[in-house]
């Protein structure tokens, strides 16, 4: 829907160019969307709008069955915003014999390098190997070889095994001593929220409503069966009560918690997994590392990210609520000793780390409380008292499948309901993602740079934002204050705002800085400098009062503390992260 300037700005108006005028997904269809919500019973409400949830949603509205999504939160902002941001095969689970795991997820990731090449993109592993280590060469040489098996020989490359020489070559700043050689192997990285937050756009296209930040309080029953939800408006405080003949519980860790509200026992096993992102110059890696933790012998991987690289994760049994889980002084010191273990000239300390993330794993339990790195990923669709659909465990990169069985669950259970049809399952592994219908992305980053745009934010603006990039560097282009950097010395500019509150429903300052432009983690300050400014911008999209704006501010501040709470809990005297 091509709407008009719908902010007021008067004729002519600069920062709306047709391409951002778009209000599509914004404050304002959200606000729609939640009267239809309360006002017409849904076939189904998704509850949760992590990877899981969004792709439920999208799924079903592609089937065309009335679908309604809603989240807590904004759009992965649980686990789907927490994670390793890799959509992988997954190498480590060919050591614990989970070849069908290896084989769909290798499937998934061919899958979305193509719908949505800007969010998912290939990515070359180096897996050195050093004499002692857990993994000898002979064993990772035949897990290779099987995984680009596994891949059906179309992962984005085969793998190549290396020589010590050729090796050091290429990771010049790997620790030399005891190398004995390794291989390089191919996978995929992706943005992980964005995914999320591609999902439920997609979902509403398709004629879903959705609403971010509107929580479900308690199930609403009909003869003993769940038909909805009590809900509560968490940015206005309203409360709302849902209708839907089926209901799906997505809510990844908290999903034990919805579904005890019926009486039903847990399910998951929950794991905390946290991640430190530091300068890339600091550690001198050119390409990701996988290593295996001289500590424990965990796997774990050394991530480029833009001029950073992110380290993680740690893999412990946590029973903290999913709200809040936060990385400690103890993950820090493992994730630094283990990457100083590989960098010894990096010497990385807690003064390097620029920000940090952690989230809860939801494994499903099994009776075998070993290692929680050994248990399964496999997901499950359960249907609980009620009749309450529950999808749990799996991962970022299966989203898509799981959605789909699920999906296949709601329409079954939808025709025993009413007798209607069930319809053929949709093509979610065909239409890209919102942005996705680019083909090539270099093409696109040179037309914008021909159009004016600089290199580096075009760069940025198509793999953020693929084929929607042009409009965003449109709206830079027209207006200079637009097209000057959210923070300083970041790439980003002040147009991917309005873009994302027009048409990501971005809904507070959070949402804005963490989520939509990762300004969080990536730039040197956070954007706290200009964060005053950033606020005054959001809140004329937005219509916040004065008293709105200083909590938001409030609200950023608290959640870049947390990020680096963590050196409260370092040592007074310097800690040892030297390699064990
Ligand atoms: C540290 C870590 C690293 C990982 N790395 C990878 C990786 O690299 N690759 C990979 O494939 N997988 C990875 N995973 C797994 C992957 O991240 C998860 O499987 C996936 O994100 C789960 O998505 P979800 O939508 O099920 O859950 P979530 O993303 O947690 O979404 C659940 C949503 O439910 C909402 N919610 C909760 N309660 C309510 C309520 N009462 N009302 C309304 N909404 C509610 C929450 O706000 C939340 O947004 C990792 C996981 C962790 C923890």
């Amino acid at each position: 829907m091509i709407a008009a300037c719908h902010v007021n700005h008067g004729d002519g108006c600069s920062r709306c160019p047709d391409a951002l005028v778009e209000t599509s997904f914004s404050h304002a269809t959200r606000a729609a969307d939640l009267i239809a919500m309360a006002e017409e019973p849904a076939d189904l409400l998704v509850v949760g709008a992590g990877v899981t949830g969004a792709g439920v949603a999208r799924d079903a509205a592609m089937r065309g069955i009335r679908t309604a999504l809603i989240d807590k939160g904004d759009f992965g902002s649980g686990t789907s915003g927490r994670s390793s941001r890799l959509i992988h095969g997954g190498l480590r689970y060919l050591e614990l014999g989970n070849w069908h795991l290896v084989l769909e997820a290798s499937r998934e990731r061919r899958t979305l390098l193509r719908i949505a090449p800007h969010l998912v993109w290939p990515r070359s592993f180096i897996f050195p190997v050093h004499a002692g280590g857990r993994v000898p060469r002979w064993k990772l040489a035949a897990g290779l070889w099987l995984y680009d098996i596994l891949a059906l020989l179309r992962n984005v490359r085969s793998h190549r095994m290396l020589g010590k020489r050729s090796l050091l070559r290429t990771e010049p700043a790997l620790r030399e001593h005891g190398l004995r050689g390794g291989a390089r192997y191919f996978d995929a990285q992706c943005n992980d929220g964005r995914l999320a937050l591609g999902n439920a756009r997609d979902a509403r296209r398709h004629g879903a409503q959705v609403a971010n930040y509107v929580r479900v309080d308690r199930f609403a029953l009909s003869d003993g069966q769940v038909r909805g939800v009590h809900a509560t408006d968490v940015l206005s405080g309203a409360t709302l009560t849902i209708r839907a003949l089926t209901v799906v519980n997505a809510t990844g860790p908290w999903s034990d918690g919805l579904r005890a509200q019926l009486g039903d026992p847990p399910v998951l096993r929950r794991t905390k997994g946290a991640h430190v992102a530091v300068p890339r110059e600091r550690v001198g890696n050119r390409e990701a590392i996988t290593i295996t933790s001289p500590i424990d012998g965990r796997v774990m991987f050394i991530l480029p990210w833009g001029d950073l690289a992110y380290i993680g994760t740690t893999d412990t049994d946590s029973d903290a609520s999913p709200d809040d889980v936060w990385v400690t002084a103890e993950d820090v010191i493992y994730l630094l000793r283990s990457a100083n273990a590989y960098f010894p000239d990096a010497r990385l300390g807690p003064a390097d780390v620029r920000s940090t993330w952690a989230g809860l794993r939801s494994l499903l339990a099994t009776a075998d409380a070993s290692d929680p790195g050994r248990v399964s990923r496999e997901h499950r669709v359960l249907v609980g008292a009620g009749g309450l659909v529950s999808v749990v465990g799996g991962k970022l990169t299966t989203y898509r499948s799981m959605a789909a069985e699920t999906v296949d669950l709601v329409a079954r259970r939808l025709h025993a309901l009413d007798g209607r049809p069930t319809p053929p399952r949709a093509l979610t592994d065909r239409e890209p993602l919102p942005g996705g219908e680019v083909r090539d992305l270099e093409l696109l980053i040179g037309e914008l740079e021909r159009e004016g745009t600089a290199r580096q934010v075009a760069e940025r603006l198509v793999r953020t934002y693929g084929a929607e990039a042009a409009a965003v560097a449109r709206v830079a282009r027209a207006e200079p204050a637009l097209g000057r950097p959210i923070a300083e010395g970041h790439p980003s500019v002040r147009a991917e705002l309005l873009h994302a509150t027009r048409r990501e429903m971005a809904m507070t300052l959070c949402d804005l800085l963490i989520r939509r432009t990762q300004v969080f983690y990536e730039a040197d300050r956070h954007g706290l400098p200009e964060a005053p400014a950033l606020v005054d911008l959001a809140a004329e999209e937005l219509g916040w009062s004065a008293q709105r704006k200083a909590k938001e501010l409030a609200d950023y501040l608290a959640m870049v503390d947390r990020s680096l709470g963590f050196r409260l809990g370092i040592p007074a005297r310097a800690p040892d992260v030297s390699p064990p």
